[in-house]
C-alpha cells in the first residue's frame, strides 16, 4: 500500500488567495461595471527588458541549427553567466564570491523551498513571521515541525516582525540551527542594515548556525547605505547562503531564472561533528536533481548585466518604485502608518483593526485589491500589503478611489 507523507497532512491550507479570488469574484458579480484594480499580487507587470528580449531570441535562433543548437547544459549554469553574476552582483560591490559558487536555477521559490533538504530533520529551524510562505511551508513537508496550532507550527522558532521592531526580528532567545532571512522583506518591505545583518553573521558564527538569505528584491534598495547582500558584511562567507532572482528586476517571472549563492566556507556537521562543506552537499542535489536552465534564457538573463540591460532594469525598478512612493504618500496623508515602499516595491500598511475587514472596504468601497497581512504569518494580522507592481495610471486611479472611500 502506497502511504503518503504523512507531514503533508499538518500543512494549513492557505485559504489566502482563494479566500481573496472568492471576494473579487462576489464584488465583480455585484458590480459588474466597477473595474477592479489589483494590486494585491506580487507578480511584475512590465514587459522584459530589450537587452533581454534580443539575447533571448538570439537564443533561441542559435538552437534552429545543428552548428549552434545547444542540448545539456552544465547543471550549475553556464560559464557566461555565473561569470557575469559573480562580476556584477558581488565583486563589483566588494564582495568576494567566485563563478563558481554561483548556482543558476529556475527560480529563488525552488532553491529557497529545496535548500533544506541537506541538512538533518532533527535541527531547529527560525522563520520570520511575517515572510515569505515558502520557507515554513517546505520545513513542515520535511518534517521539522508538529502539529500548527493558531496559526504556527510547534516546533519551529518564529522571529517576530512588529512595529517596535520596525519588522526586523531581533535575535532568538533559544539556539537554532537554520535561519532564514529575507531583506528586503515581503511582505513588510522592510530592509536590514549592515549593522543588524552583522549581528545575524555573529550568532550563525557563534552557534555553527547557517543563514538563508532571501535577496529576491536587493534591486529595490534606494538607499546606498543599506546592503544589498549578505557577503557585505564580515564573516558571512562562513555562514550564509544567498538566493537572488531574475524575476522580480528583469520581469523573469514568467520566464525562470534564479540564483543561489554557496561560499566554499560554508560547513554543516556530522552527528558525530565533522565539518562538512554545504558546497559539496548541494552541488551533489543540484546536479542529482536539476538539469539547468535552457539555454536561451540563461542567454536573455547574462543580457540583464550589459550596459543597455542595467539602464533598461534600472528604468523598470524606478517605474515601480514612483508606483511605491505614490502609494505609500496617500496612504500617509490618509493616516494610515506604512512600512516599506522606499527599498522595496511592497507597501505594508498598519490597517488599524482586522486585515480581512480592511481588505473588504479596499475592495467593497473602491474596487482595489490588496493582500490581507495574516496570510503571511501570525504577525502580519492588523496589517495589509499593497504591491506597486502595476501601471502608473492604475496606482493613481487606485489611490484615488482609495482617498475617496476611507
Ligand atoms: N523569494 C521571495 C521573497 C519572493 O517574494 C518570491 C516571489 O514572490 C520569490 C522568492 C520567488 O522568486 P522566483 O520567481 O525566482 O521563484
Amino acid at each position: 500500500m502506497i502511504k503518503i507523507n504523512e507531514n503533508f497532512n499538518k500543512l494549513q491550507a492557505s485559504y489566502l488567495f482563494s479566500d481573496i479570488a472568492k471576494r473579487v469574484t462576489a464584488f465583480q458579480q455585484a458590480n459588474p461595471d466597477k473595474a477592479i484594480i489589483k494590486l494585491g499580487i506580487g507578480d511584475v507587470t512590465r514587459a522584459l527588458p530589450d537587452a533581454c528580449i534580443q539575447a533571448f531570441h538570439a537564443g533561441v535562433d542559435e538552437m534552429a541549427n545543428d552548428h549552434s543548437f545547444h542540448g545539456y547544459g552544465p547543471e550549475q549554469g553556464y560559464d557566461f553567466l555565473r561569470e557575469a553574476i559573480a562580476q556584477n552582483d558581488f565583486q563589483a560591490r566588494g564582495c568576494d564570491i567566485a563563478a563558481d559558487e554561483v548556482f543558476v536555477s529556475d527560480g529563488a521559490k525552488c532553491d529557497s523551498g529545496n535548500f533544506q533538504e541537506i541538512f538533518a530533520t532533527d535541527i531547529t529551524v527560525a522563520i520570520p513571521d511575517p515572510v515569505y510562505p515558502v520557507y515554513v511551508d517546505t520545513n513542515v513537508m520535511a518534517g521539522r515541525s508538529g502539529e500548527a496550532s493558531d496559526g504556527r507550527y510547534a516546533g519551529l522558532v518564529y522571529l517576530d516582525g512588529n512595529k517596535a521592531n520596525g519588522f526586523i526580528p531581533d535575535l532568538p532567545s533559544t539556539p537554532v540551527d537554520l535561519i532564514y532571512l529575507c531583506f528586503p522583506n515581503n511582505p513588510t518591505g522592510a530592509t536590514a542594515s549592515q549593522a543588524q545583518l552583522q549581528q545575524w553573521v555573529d550568532y550563525a558564527r557563534e552557534h555553527k548556525a547557517l543563514i538563508l538569505f532571501d535577496a529576491a528584491y536587493e534591486a529595490f534598495i534606494q538607499d546606498d547605505s543599506l546592503p544589498h547582500s549578505i557577503f557585505e558584511v564580515e564573516g558571512a562567507r562562513e555562514v550564509a547562503v544567498e538566493f537572488r532572482s531574475f524575476s522580480k528586476n528583469a520581469g523573469f517571472t514568467g520566464t525562470r531564472c534564479a540564483y543561489t549563492v554557496v561560499p566554499k566556507e560554508c560547513m554543516a556537521y556530522t552527528a558525530t561533528g565533522e565539518q562538512v562543506p554545504v558546497y559539496g552537499l548541494w552541488n551533489r542535489r543540484h546536479t542529482t536533481k536539476f538539469n539547468s536552465v535552457s539555454y536561451p534564457v540563461q542567454k536573455a538573463a547574462a543580457a540583464a548585466y550589459s550596459e543597455a540591460g542595467k539602464q533598461q532594469i534600472k528604468a523598470l525598478i524606478d517605474y515601480y518604485m514612483e508606483n511605491a512612493k505614490y502609494i505609500r504618500e496617500k496612504m500617509q496623508a490618509l493616516g494610515y502608518d506604512c512600512i516599506g515602499g522606499e527599498n522595496s516595491p511592497y507597501i505594508w500598511i498598519d490597517a488599524k483593526g482586522d486585515s480581512w475587514d480592511f481588505f473588504d472596504t479596499l475592495l467593497n468601497q473602491a474596487g482595489v485589491v490588496c493582500t490581507p497581512g495574516a496570510g503571511f504569518g501570525k504577525c502580519g494580522e492588523g496589517f495589509i500589503r499593497i504591491s506597486a507592481f502595476n501601471s502608473l495610471e492604475n496606482v493613481q486611479k487606485a489611490m484615488q478611489r482609495i482617498s475617496q472611500a476611507l
